[in-house]
C-alpha cells in the first residue's frame, strides 16, 4: 500500500487503541525501538536536577527522563541540555550553573556506570552501547556561561559539551533570539561569528534552535560544517510562531547536510498552542516595555505574577496529539527528504505540556508505530529516530579534523 492510502486508512486513534491493548502494531514498533539507535537531541533533565534533585538511574516519577523508562523506550543517546536562562546572561551565575549541571551528568554516570556512560563522539556509540546502557551526550542551551567570550567554548568542549545554542529567550552578546520583537545585531554579533568558527574548529555542533531568522541564516552561511536545529518544528504548520523554523531556512540547513530535530511539546507542534505561545511572548514583551517605562517614571511596578496567572486562566492548555508530531515529520520529509529530519523531544523542558501519547522517554515506540502507520519504511525510520543526527555529528567532527 502506498503511504497516502495508509494515512487515510489508519487514524492515530486506532493506533493508540492498539498500543493500549498491547496489539501487534505496538509489538513491532517496540521491537524496532530496541533494535534501532535512537538519538534524542534535547532533554532538559540537568537544569531540573538543579531545582529539585532526583536519582535518574532509578524510577523518577516526577520526571520525563529516567533510566528505566529510557530503556523501555529504546533510547540510546540522550542529549542532556545544559540550560541557562536569558536572565542569567553576562552573570557569573550562568557559568556556575553550567558547570554544576555538567557535574550532575557526570555524577549520574559515576553512580550508575552500568546504566549510563558519557558520549563524546558518534564514533563511540556502538562500542559504548550494550548491557542496557543509555549514553549521555551534552548540548549547551544559551551561551550565557561563556560570559561573552568565544574562547570559553574550548573549556566546555573539554568537559564534553558537543552542541551549542548561542541564544535563548533574549538577544545576548552572541546572537539575536526569535522571541525578541526587535533585533540587537541583525543576526550574529562579531563574538557570535567567532563562536561559529570556534565550534567548527573544535568539532562542536552548531544548534540554531531559538535563534532569529537572520542569526540562523548567518550561522548556516558562516559554518563550514552542517548545522542542526536541535529542537525546532516547522513554522509552515504553526503560522506566526517565529520560534519554529521557516521553510527556506530549513532547506538551507538540509542543503548543507544538516538536520531538523522535531520537538514533541504541544506548544511547538499544535497550531493553536503555538499561536497562544507567540501571543504570550508578545504580551510579555509589552509587559516588560511597560515595566521599564513605569520604572523610568518612578511609578510602582505592575504585578508580574498576576499578569502570568491571568494569561494562563485566559488561555487554557490545548490537547496535544501524536498526529501533530507526525504532521511535522511528514512536512519535514516532503520539504527536505527523510535524511534531514530527526527528533529533539524537549522532555523535562516544557512543564509537562506534551501530547498524552508522548508523555516521557518510554514513548519512542509510539512515534515509530505512527511512522509505520503513515507508510515509512525501516530505513527512513532508522534515520529519523537517530541515524541522521549521528551522520551529521560525524560530518562536524570530520570538518574539524581537516582544519584550513
Ligand atoms: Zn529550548
Amino acid at each position: 500500500m502506498n503511504r497516502r492510502a495508509l494515512r487515510t486508512a489508519a487514524p492515530a486513534l486506532a493506533l493508540m487503541a492498539a498500543l493500549a491493548s498491547g496489539g501487534a502494531v505496538a509489538g513491532g514498533a517496540a521491537a524496532l525501538a530496541q533494535r534501532l539507535t535512537i538519538v534524542d537531541t534535547h532533554i532538559d533533565a540537568p537544569s531540573r536536577l538543579q531545582q529539585r534533585w532526583a536519582d535518574l538511574g532509578l524510577p523518577a516519577p516526577d520526571r520525563e527522563f529516567d533510566h528505566p523508562r529510557a530503556r523501555a523506550g529504546g533510547l540510546d543517546v540522550a542529549f542532556m541540555s545544559i540550560y541557562t536562562s536569558a536572565a542569567q546572561d553576562m552573570s557569573a551565575q550562568a557559568r556556575q550553573s553550567a558547570h554544576a549541571q555538567i557535574d550532575a551528568v557526570e555524577a549520574l554516570v559515576a553512580r550508575h556506570p552500568d546504566r549510563f556512560a558519557l558520549l563524546h563522539s558518534p564514533q563511540r556509540v556502538q562500542a559504548q552501547l550494550g548491557q542496557g546502557r543509555v549514553l549521555l551526550a551534552m548540548g549547551m542551551e544559551n551561551a550565557a556561561p561563556l560570559e561573552g567570550d568565544p574562547d570559553a567554548i574550548a573549556g566546555f568542549f573539554a568537559r564534553g559539551v558537543r552542541a551549542l545554542i548561542l541564544a535563548h529567550g533574549a538577544n545576548n552578546a552572541f546572537a539575536d533570539s526569535s522571541y525578541e520583537a526587535a533585533p540587537r545585531w541583525n543576526g550574529l554579533s562579531p563574538a557570535g561569528a567567532r563562536a561559529i568558527a570556534e565550534m567548527n574548529r573544535l568539532g562542536m555542533m552548531i544548534d540554531v534552535s531559538h535563534l532569529s531568522d537572520d542569526a540562523t541564516r548567518q550561522a548556516i552561511a558562516q559554518s563550514r560544517a552542517p548545522v542542526i536545529a536541535g529542537h525546532s518544528a516547522f513554522r509552515a504548520l504553526t503560522p506566526g510562531f517565529a520560534r519554529n523554523l521557516d521553510d527556506d531556512l530549513a532547506r538551507a540547513i538540509a542543503a548543507q547536510g544538516g538536520v531538523v530535530q522535531i520537538p514533541f511539546g504541544t506548544g511547538f507542534i499544535e497550531p493553536r498552542a503555538a499561536a497562544d505561545l507567540a501571543a504570550l511572548y508578545r504580551a510579555r514583551n509589552a509587559f516588560n516595555a511597560r515595566a521599564a517605562e513605569l520604572a523610568a517614571a518612578g511609578a510602582p511596578p505592575e504585578d508580574r505574577a498576576a499578569f502570568e496567572a491571568r494569561w494562563r486562566a485566559e488561555h487554557p492548555r490545548v490537547t496535544g496529539t501524536l498526529d501533530a508530531l507526525l504532521d511535522q515529520i511528514d512536512h519535514g520529509v516532503r520539504l527536505l527528504g527523510a535524511a534531514h529530519v530527526g527528533i529533539g523531544s524537549d522532555f523535562d523542558g516544557v512543564g509537562g505540556y506534551l501530547p498524552a501519547a508522548l508523555s516521557d522517554v518510554s514513548t519512542y515506540p509510539v512515534v515509530i508505530a505512527g511512522l509505520q502507520q503513515r507508510g515509512y519504511g525501516e530505513q527512513e525510520i532508522a534515520g529519523i529516530m537517530g541515524g541522521n543526527l549521528l551522520r551529521v555529528w560525524a560530518e562536524v567532527e570530520a570538518v574539524a579534523e581537516m582544519q584550513p
